[in-house]
């Protein structure tokens, strides 16, 4: 490359393949292109998942039993024997200078090829003593080669397909030199770079492959996290942006009278969080451009009227309002908590003899009658309806309002970008109408910039009073299980009812887990043999499970055995127990949400999560739920155990610009990138002054994400 070309954007460098690099055949290529690397922007992105520092490896002599630890060594030998039937056990044997180590790997008869006498391997792993030898089974293995330097950098390979770290990273090596004629643009401003003393592109991309010291690494990674936050920061900002200044939305009215009335009939007084939520609500809905607010709030913790307030700000400036559900079944329940939330109120009429009428709310399902619901339909364009609660059948293209102002989407199981996006079109003048997303399964705040950058996040942090926190325990033992079902049959006994929840409905012969039907068939013969029981789970026709709830709620049944389709939406404010059998099969969230399910009414909830946990991270989740009652304190530790992957999920898919950094771990990073995101797009809404910035953003999310951040 000629020097005096301008410097290496990210962009060039996706321009240029792999195969353009010395020694990369057409057999390296298709290997490399295994690994998802087919440019060199790939391959300068392929981060090291580890690095050796040669100074500070553990030698094989001062390993102590159960240590996690990484050797440095050379294999001295690699046998496979067959164990009966398909099973092959593969012996391999290092050494350094203080002694040998034995690694063991099942069904992995390949390492022999790979493990060849004399190679360097590093090898990450549990270190145990058994019968007197040192050993680790299926420990993570790196082959280093004859790699010098004191750091050396450990890549994510393909060890089966023969790709080594070594090979890897001297590819790696070759690109960043033959790049060094025009080095790497930076797109950071120069102000941003200074602030937080960053260290330039090409130190960062040098220092995260080839660092000469620990330090230069972290310095190097720094700088890279924060590229990549800031890019998806950025995005979300200016979308956030356009959408406030771009679109116009309602300006609504509001005299706080029917809000007024509203909040005075109900039996209690607002807890100070539902206040303040309210009234940042309120502000947005002031304004004259469209809400996109989320609303985090832990189950019980009021939401409902928040809800309900909102969509009355609608109406009280003749607007009308929206509450949509993920269910028929939480439809339904929303419609009849709503209703009855709203029976008293009178709104306006100024046709009418009296000058008011009853506020009228709205059911909409396809489970609604053919003549039923063309005629909400019609009330709905006519404007005779003021609140319509429905599922995805409201956003059926159907579906027309006169002046539709709010729209809440109770997103207990996430609603898709697009379906969200639907429903706010739903808007028949121009002005696009305000958007409130509810969701019971928090996620810390740092993580919510991020999956919901594109929203504001409005909290519900606190309980209403008065309510008794559900009791959780633990039961691993045999005895400890048998004094759960005496507590249910004393339960029952006081006339209460009970939840038992089992994990998956068919027999697995891989897994030992409660089957829901075995487990409803033996309590109904053991433990619980004198009680009601009802079984339920997805795989039952609609009606059948509609019946059983129908008769648990009515108290016809006792005990419910069920799978996870009781998770949402199932509200017995007489149920008191909830037992979780396998409890280490669900995760935190979903366990928390179980829980809710209880101490509904006015009875001490109590929560069992049985079972042994099989592995830490399941341990830690059981103490986390047993200690903690408190949504967001259980999403931090969720987030901790589990890392973003989860959250990120199908939100996030398309989004994959985050490869080196962690909302975990870069919590501190996320918020940095978030407010230079809001600095840079507040003076530069469109990046016209940022192109670097913005060519970055642009190759980065891809199209896929460009397209998601249009729509939502
Ligand atoms: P969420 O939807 O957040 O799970 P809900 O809105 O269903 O919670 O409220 C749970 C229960 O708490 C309902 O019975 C509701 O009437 C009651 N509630 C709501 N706000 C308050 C309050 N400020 N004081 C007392 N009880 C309240
Ligand atoms: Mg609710």
């Amino acid at each position: 490359m000629p020097v005096g070309d301008p410097a290496l954007t990210l962009a060039d460098l996706a321009g240029i393949k792999v195969t353009q690099l010395r020694g990369v055949d057409q057999r390296t290529a298709e290997r490399l292109l295994g690994l998802e690397i087919s440019t060199v922007l790939d391959l300068l992105q392929h981060y090291p998942r580890r690095y050796l520092d040669r100074t500070r490896q553990a030698t094989i002599g001062e390993l102590l039993p159960g240590d996690e630890a990484t050797v440095l060594g050379s294999v001295v030998s690699a046998k496979s024997r067959r164990l009966g039937g398909r099973r092959t056990l593969t012996q391999v044997v290092i050494a350094d200078d203080t002694g040998q180590l034995n690694l063991t790997f099942f069904n992995q008869q390949w390492r022999e090829k790979q493990l060849k006498p004399n190679s360097e391997v590093l090898i990450h792993g549990k270190y145990e003593v058994f019968r007197g030898q040192r050993q680790m089974t299926s420990p993570v293995v790196d082959l280093v080669g004859d790699r010098t330097g004191r750091i050396v950098p450990v890549y994510p390979q393909s060890e089966k397909a023969g790709l080594t770290t070594y090979r890897i990273a001297s590819l790696v090596t070759e690109a960043i030199n033959r790049s060094r004629a025009r080095g790497f643009a930076d797109p950071l401003p120069a102000s941003v770079i200074g602030r937080f003393k960053f260290v330039d592109r090409q130190m960062a991309l040098q220092g995260i492959h080839h660092p000469s010291s620990m330090n230069e690494m972290y310095q190097a990674r720094r700088r890279l996290v924060f590229d990549e936050l800031l890019r998806v920061q950025l995005e979300l900002v200016r979308r956030k942006q356009a959408l406030t200044t771009q679109t116009k939305g309602i300006a609504h009215q509001m005299s706080g009278d029917l809000v007024n009335r509203f909040h005075e009939s109900m039996p209690f007084s607002l807890t100070e969080a539902q206040r303040r939520v309210i009234e940042e609500i309120g502000k947005d809905l002031a304004a004259e451009y469209p809400m996109h607010r989320l609303l985090q709030g832990d189950v019980g913790s009021g939401k409902t009227l928040v809800a309900i307030t909102a969509l009355l700000i609608a109406v009280e400036g003749r607007y009308q309002g929206a509450l949509m559900a993920p269910t028929e079944v939480l439809a339904e329940q929303h419609y009849l908590s709503v209703r009855k939330m709203l029976k008293q109120l009178m709104v306006p009429a100024p046709n009418s003899l009296l000058g008011v009428r009853p506020l009228r709310v709205e059911l909409l399902t396809n489970r609604l009658g053919a003549g039923q619901r063309r005629h909400v339909l019609a009330d709905l364009i006519s404007g005779g309806v003021d609140i319509v609660i429905g599922t995805h059948a409201l956003i059926a293209e159907k579906v027309e309002f006169k002046a539709l102002g709010v729209v809440v989407i109770d997103e207990q199981h996430r609603f898709g970008v697009e379906q969200r996006a639907a429903l706010r079109d739903k808007g028949t003048s121009q002005d696009a109408p305000d958007v409130l997303v509810m969701t019971a399964t928090p996620i810390p705040r740092t993580a919510a910039m991020t999956v919901y950058g594109d929203l504001d996040v409005s909290e519900l942090d606190q309980m209403p009073p008065g309510r008794t926190p559900i009791a959780t325990s633990a039961a691993q033992s045999p005895l400890a299980v048998s004094e759960v079902w005496q507590t249910v049959r004393d339960e029952v006994a006081k006339g209460r009812q009970a939840y038992v929840v089992c994990p998956l409905i068919e027999e697995s012969d891989s897994l030992e887990v409660s089957n829901v039907a075995d487990m409803y068939a033996e309590l109904q013969s053991t433990e619980l043999a004198d009680l009601r029981l009802g079984l339920l789970h997805g795989r039952m026709a609609a009606g059948e499970k509609e019946a059983v709830m129908a008769q648990f709620r009515k108290g016809a049944l006792d005990v419910l055995v069920a799978t996870t389709v009781i998770e949402v939406g199932v509200d017995v404010p007489n149920a008191t127990v909830m037992v979780v059998a396998d409890a280490d099969r669900f995760g935190i969230a979903q366990l928390h949400q179980l829980r809710g399910r209880v101490g509904r009414g006015q009875h001490q909830g109590l929560c069992f999560l049985v079972g042994e946990p099989s592995t830490s991270e399941a341990k830690a989740r059981i103490e986390a739920l047993v200690a903690s009652t408190d949504g967001f304190e259980l999403a931090e530790v969720d987030l901790e155990l589990r890392g973003e992957g989860t959250i990120m999920g199908e939100r996030q898919k398309g989004r994959n610009d985050l490869r080196l950094a962690s909302l975990r771990r870069d919590k501190e990073a996320v918020k940095l990138a978030r407010e230079v995101a809001v600095e840079i797009i507040e003076a530069d809404p469109d990046l016209r002054l940022h192109g670097g910035l913005r060519e970055e953003i642009e190759l980065l999310l891809g199209d896929n994400e460009a397209e998601f951040l249009m729509k939502s």
